[in-house]
């Protein structure tokens, strides 16, 4: 059997360790998502998942335990291979889109792929496929400002997977949006995921959409269940 997408071992996480104001938010955390899976992760505000994600994404780092991306071991890593890793397999997506204002839709798809090494001309075919998966083909002129927020939303879908990264993590990505057009959204993303086959992490605290994820894990008082 193939080595998970992603592992998590152990992980604990505090802020302000020592002071009077310390929180510990996450208890010895275990995770593993398989190749092509998808799975919700389900927690009230507050709950610690942003911190998760980050830990998950080499964003951040746990105070202990043991994070593996597609079987290596990221602890002990040197700088620029958690860098690389971070740009190359894994794509990040988050309640806002954080789209740069001053280039087009495509041009956000097709810079990170420019800064991976990629040339031109594969990394505009690349941005037009991913738009056209998204439904969007139409707005791949325009400016962020010109778009809509599911618009804004899906555009970010595509910049996360403009390099082909093997996980997805994602932090509550259409939680800015109102019910009606978070659904549509939401099910852009998903026949995105499963077109590409890719493994992802999913915070939502939208229980109708966790329902729609292979698996649902909740996080309460810093660990996980099954739930
Ligand atoms: P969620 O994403 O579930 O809303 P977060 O992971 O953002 O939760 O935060 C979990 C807890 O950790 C919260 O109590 C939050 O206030 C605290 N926290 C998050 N980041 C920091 C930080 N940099 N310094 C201190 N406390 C933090």
């Amino acid at each position: 059997m193939s080595d998970p997408i992603l592992e998590m071992r152990g992980i604990t996480k505090s802020y302000n360790a020592g002071q009077a104001n310390s929180v510990i938010v996450l208890r010895g955390i275990d995770l593993s998502i398989a190749a092509g899976e998808v799975v919700a992760l389900v927690a009230p505000s507050g709950a610690g998942k942003s911190t998760l994600l980050h830990i998950a994404g080499l964003l951040d780092v746990a105070d202990a335990g043991q994070v593996l991306i597609d079987g290596e071991e990221m602890s002990g890593l040197s700088d620029a291979r958690r860098t690389a890793i971070r740009r190359n397999d894994v794509g990040f997506i988050y309640q806002f889109h954080h789209l740069l204002p001053e280039f087009n839709a495509a041009e956000n798809i097709i810079l990170p792929q420019l800064a991976n090494g990629i040339s031109k001309t594969t990394a505009a075919a690349r941005a037009a496929a991913l738009l056209s998966a998204v439904g969007i083909a139409p707005r791949a002129a325009h400016r962020p400002g010109a778009l809509s927020g599911g618009e804004q939303q899906r555009v970010a879908f595509c910049r996360a997977l403009a390099n082909a990264p093997k996980l997805l993590l994602a932090d509550e990505p259409t939680g800015n949006l109102d019910p009606g057009t978070s659904d549509q959204v939401f099910g852009a993303l998903m026949q995105l995921v499963r077109d590409t086959g890719l493994s992802a992490l999913i915070a939502t605290h939208n229980l109708a959409l966790a329902a729609r994820m292979d698996r649902q894990i909740r996080l309460d008082a810093g660990q996980l269940s099954e739930a």
